[in-house]
């Protein structure tokens, strides 16, 4: 196992980071969508919102785009911070 890191990746206002535990890049990807999945659901004020479903492949949302380049990869001990921001 390694850790497959995108740095730099959906910005806001600040960038953010995409990181999976995984046993190849392409394995990162798919645990990270199925992470980012979400069930349909209706929020307090009635509105229903549809199901969110990252499937294996690159459906085209913006964190499958950013998954299209080669992660980092850390296969020994290291850290890193990201600090939040506005
Ligand atoms: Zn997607």
């Amino acid at each position: 196992m390694s850790l497959y890191v995108w740095e730099g990746v959906l910005t806001d206002y600040t960038p953010g980071v995409i990181f999976a535990l995984a046993a190849s890049a392409d394995g990162a990807r798919v645990a990270v969508r199925r992470a980012e999945s979400e069930p349909a659901r209706t929020d307090k004020k009635g509105r229903v919102w549809p199901a969110v479903v990252h499937p294996d492949h690159d459906c085209g949302c913006k964190v499958c785009e950013e998954m299209r380049v080669a992660p980092d990869v850390y296969d020994s001990p290291a850290g890193f911070a990201v600090w939040g921001g506005s």
